[in-house]
């Protein structure tokens, strides 16, 4: 398949109430592909009126959709996951247009958000309460668990599918209906999803999905609407701030996915060639364009100069090009904001006397390309340590201790996730106890899993997507006391 054919295979318009359908007013924006810089579609702009048709749809729906047994939500899912998989080429083709990043990433990113919907087809099943003698005696205690209600699900751009597929499928799974606002910049991937979701079965009104270049606008009606029980936010920290407050008003339930501004910790006993590859992922996947990319290495002395020029050697190796490109392990930044946002950290970082090891420059064309870059000796003060990159640029400082590491790692507003490597079992134990975040990652540079909760603390967020937990996210915990006479 040619990629203008798989673009042309999404939808552009808004899902509502089962029927594709113009924006209020007729209004669209264009979506661009970061490679060119050219415009590849129109997509329906979504209005605050457009956003409580959606909710007025999924309301309708609600009490219908979960009331339907759980082994038919879940037979949906199972489908769309082999409708994705079947037309994996496809959609992930869609995907690098949108976004940019390499067709062998994005094949991973159809896999992994596929993942979800059949996790959470096997979870559906699994929805179960308890049953319980009073301890005083004369009673007995039900537990139930009922979906929670509508819910608004706010997406980034950074992963157009699994970050969608992660909420989908619970609230699928669960019987909540639902409205979807995704990225501005990346929406033809969850438009082409919802297509799928609709060929595997899915009944109209249970998703809703409206697109919209101004989200704040499109969105707020629907957080002062009663009728909304739940929202499920990824992206930036300022943004998940906006809606918890706007989330107050009704006592929204929340689940909060933001900003993340990972360690990468490597002890002097650790082997440094895996530490160098565990490193390439954390790093470089997706560009590095990722919520848990190693935003700051922390290397104990003793092994610094190795797994730095290691480091720098195999990123400077790294080819740069157009995602659709035979060979191209690094594509273009998502747009020339982000790009600016990389430079200047980069700039900072080297004024302050960071030494540059490779890279360390935008790529002049088209396209908003950047050069995969190692930064040694980055001072404390350099911004890139403390502010979250989201680029592929790898700043390393050292430590002398195992305190001195930990402390490091914790001095973050931020806690997602973490990735240590050592050959230590004390050591590893210590470290991951000690680490303010949701999650480690020990000897390996990948911790996302769709049957493993992923989430932060601090100023990360709240709440986990995937595994057993990622489903209680969408269910609301009911106790009947029950009289023994
Ligand atoms: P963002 O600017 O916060 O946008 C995320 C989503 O929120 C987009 O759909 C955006 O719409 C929408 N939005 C923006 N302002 C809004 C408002 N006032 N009310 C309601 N919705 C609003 O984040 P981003 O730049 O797309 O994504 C990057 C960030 O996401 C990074 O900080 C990254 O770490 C984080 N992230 C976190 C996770 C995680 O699981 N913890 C995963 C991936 C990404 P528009 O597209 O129209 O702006």
């Amino acid at each position: 398949m040619d990629a203008s054919k798989a673009v042309g295979a999404a939808p552009t318009g808004l899902f509502i109430g089962g029927e594709w359908r113009d924006a209020t007013g007729g209004g669209t924006f264009a979506v661009e592909d970061p490679g060119t810089g050219e415009k590849l579609r129109d997509v329906a702009d979504g209005q605050a009126a457009d956003a409580t048709a959606a909710l007025d749809a999924a309301v309708r729906v609600q009490d219908d959709w979960a009331a339907t047994p759980a082994r038919e939500r879940g037979e949906i899912l199972r489908r769309t996951w082999q409708l994705m998989t079947d037309r994996a080429d496809e959609l992930a083709l869609l995907m690098t247009m949108e976004m940019g990043k390499s067709l062998a990433e994005s094949r991973a990113e159809v896999t992994y958000a596929a993942e979800f919907l059949r996790w959470f087809s096997e979870e559906a099943v699994r929805i179960e309460g308890r049953y319980a003698a009073n301890p005083a005696g004369g009673s007995r205690l039900l537990t139930m668990k009922q979906p929670v209600g509508p819910c608004l699900l706010i997406t980034p751009w950074n992963f157009p599918l699994a970050m969608g597929t992660r909420k989908i499928g619970p609230a699928i799974a669960a019987g909540c209906t639902m409205v979807v606002k995704p990225a501005q910049l990346t929406p033809l991937s969850m438009l082409r999803l919802t297509a799928l979701l609709t060929e595997a079965g899915l009944p109209p009104g249970v998703l809703n999905i409206v697109p919209s270049a101004s989200a704040g606008r499109t969105v707020a009606p629907l957080m002062a609407d009663p009728r909304l029980r739940k929202v499920s936010f990824t992206g930036s920290t300022p943004v998940g701030q906006k809606l918890m407050e706007q989330a107050a008003g009704n006592l929204l339930r929340l689940s909060m996915e933001l900003g993340g501004n990972a360690p990468f910790l490597v002890f002097a006993d650790a082997d440094v060639d895996a530490a160098v590859e565990g490193a390439l992922v954390a790093k470089m996947r997706n560009n590095g364009e990722s919520c848990v990319a190693a935003n700051r290495f922390h290397v104990a002395a003793d092994v610094a100069e190795e797994f730095t020029a290691k480091l720098a050697e195999r990123m400077g190796a790294m080819t740069v090009g157009h995602g659709t490109e035979d060979g191209v392990e690094v594509g273009p930044l998502i747009d020339e904001d982000q790009r600016a946002k990389v430079a200047e950290l980069v700039e900072d970082a080297v004024g302050k006397g960071a030494d540059v090891l490779t890279g360390g420059a935008a790529v002049d064309g088209a396209g908003y390309f950047y050069q995969p870059t190692v930064l040694a000796a980055v001072p404390a003060e350099a911004r890139i340590l403390s502010e979250e990159v989201f680029g592929p640029v790898a700043p390393i400082t050292t430590f002398t201790s195992d305190d001195e590491a930990l402390r490091l790692a914790n001095n973050s507003e931020f806690g997602l996730v973490a990735y240590v490597f050592t050959r230590d079992l004390d050591r590893a134990l210590r470290v991951a106890e000690g680490l303010d975040s949701g999650m480690v990652g020990l000897n390996t540079g990948l911790v996302s899993n769709a049957s493993a909760p992923f989430g932060g603390v601090k100023s990360s967020g709240f709440g986990r997507e995937g595994g057993t937990e990622g489903i209680e996210e969408y269910l609301s915990l009911k106790y009947v006391a029950i009289a023994l006479g």
